[in-house]
């Protein structure tokens, strides 16, 4: 057999022929070993599987040459090849102490030879080793030609002490295999406990988490079924309302009325106040309806054509009969200022921000225009009035909602939320931009192709 890695060279022969030469084959192996550079528990497993061999062939084949070679190359190694004088039985070596011999070794190779058996079997000399060189195997050589065997008694006793090193080393292998079987064992519990623990709290927070969705969505059902409610209740009160006030209204007409009889100044005086009274009554209670009206959805708008032009021409026209101390500006919109909304109800988001306008301007003027804003219609009230402080801007779009010190009495806190409901109602929306002392502007976007048709059928059914 020859090696395809390197050179192999031979370092010493021995001839196996009694069972003494066991020993010395065992002894000699360990020192080509020590002297090749291998380490220490290398030595004794190159030595031990050596000597389990040699006692095997002494048996089936009455002996042996040894051969014991240094392979220089890429992995130097110890190689030592046992040639028998005569083949030896396929089993014999294969199913013995191959198996055993096999583990203590990095390769063994049994081969049958014409008429002998090659037994061949290697150990890595470990890098640390000095490198295997013509110069050093003639050195080894030497060395070993010179060093004389020991007697059988002192190789016992030598294999008796790697024997107990052995065992030591085993035990105290076993020692450390059990203090971490025990230290993983525990980590093992510790780990299922927090394991365990942590399930048990996400368990717990998604308990609470679908609790909370549970809950939540009750209060989002409360919530409507108190804002549907809310509107019902509106409408209907200020509905029932609207008769009895429209009477009063009426009797205290008839009272004054140049054809009853004649009241003294007092009982006129009274009169005067329990009509002023019943009419400021009457613009809130239809303010009410109106708005419970548009928040419940009941107001359908009239979709068609609107001519901007038509529309403050009228607002024009009906608020300048009122006694203002601004002035009042309608600019003329563009011509073909049309768009797809409801005229009435858009004639009264306007005209409730004029009216604001007016109310909350004392000097200077109330200007209201319209721009055309890409797909939308811009439509600016500004005036020159008191203002709104930014964080009342807000709140100014609630219901009576009043900003202090701008005349609480003239009033009822219901038309921006109105006049907003109805700018979303037709597709749009109503914003404020203002500075106190310096005037507001509402702006009313629209878009000239009003709601699709979709978007409208979204909306709840209404019938106004
Ligand atoms: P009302 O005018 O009946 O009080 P609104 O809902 O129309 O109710 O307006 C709510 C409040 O918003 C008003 O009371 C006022 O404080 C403020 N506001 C509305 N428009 C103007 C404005 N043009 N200038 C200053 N403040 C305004």
């Amino acid at each position: 057999m020859t090696d395809r890695l390197g050179q192999p060279e031979s370092l010493m022969r021995m001839a196996l022929r009694v069972e003494h030469d066991i020993f010395l084959i065992r002894q000699r192996a360990r020192e080509v070993a020590a002297a090749v550079g291998l380490e220490h528990q290398d030595q004794i497993r190159i030595a031990t599987a050596l000597s389990e061999v040699a006692r095997q062939l002494l048996v089936d084949a009455g002996g042996a040459e040894v051969d014991f070679r240094a392979v220089a190359g890429d992995q130097p190694r110890l190689q030592v090849e046992l040639t028998t004088p005569v083949p030896v039985p396929p089993t014999t070596l294969s199913t013995g102490p191959a198996v055993a011999v096999a583990r203590l070794v990095d390769q063994l190779h049994i081969q049958d030879v014409g008429q002998a058996t090659v037994v061949q079997m290697s150990r890595r000399i470990p890098p640390s080793a000095e490198p295997v060189t013509g110069e050093r195997l003639a050195r080894l050589r030497t060395e070993l030609t010179e060093s004389r065997p020991t007697a059988p008694l002192d190789e016992l006793s030598a294999q008796n002490s790697q024997l107990i090193a052995a065992l030591d080393e085993a035990r105290r292998h076993r020692d450390e295999l059990a203090r971490l079987n025990a230290e993983l064992t525990e980590t093992n519990q510790g780990v299922l406990a927090l394991y365990s623990q942590l399930s048990e709290e996400l368990e717990e927070t998604n308990r609470g988490v679908v609790a909370l969705y549970a809950e939540l969505d009750e209060k989002s059902a409360q919530l409507r079924a108190a804002s549907e409610a809310k509107s019902r209740f509106l409408a209907n009160v200020s509905h029932e309302l609207r008769a009895p006030v429209t009477a009063i209204l009426g009797l205290g007409r008839l009272l004054t009325d140049s054809a009853s009889d004649p009241l003294t100044e007092e009982q006129s005086r009274q009169v005067d106040l329990i009509r002023n009274s019943a009419a400021d009554l009457l613009t809130l209670v239809n303010d009410l309806l109106d708005l419970a009206k548009a928040e419940s959805g009941r107001i359908e708008p009239a979709w068609t054509e609107v001519d901007l032009r038509v529309v403050f021409g009228q607002l024009r026209g009906t608020l300048r009969a009122l006694e203002t101390k601004a002035r009042l500006v309608v600019e003329e919109p563009p011509p073909g200022s049309v768009l797809r909304s409801d005229e009435v109800l858009l004639s009264r988001v306007l005209r409730n921000l004029l009216h604001n306008g007016l109310k909350f301007t004392e000097r200077g003027e109330v200007r209201m225009v319209a721009e055309r804003d890409g797909g939308f219609w811009r439509i600016s009230v500004h005036d020159t009035g008191v203002g709104i402080p930014t964080k009342l801007q807000d709140r100014i779009f609630e219901e009576f909602y009043q900003a202090p010190g701008g005349g609480r009495s003239a009033g009822t806190g219901l038309g921006l939320p109105y006049a907003r409901q109805l700018a979303t109602l037709l597709g749009g929306a109503l914003e404020v931009t203002s500075e106190v002392g310096a005037g507001s502007t509402f702006v009313v976007t629209l878009p000239i192709g009003g709601v699709p048709a979709a978007a409208a059928a979204d909306r709840p059914e209404g019938g106004g």
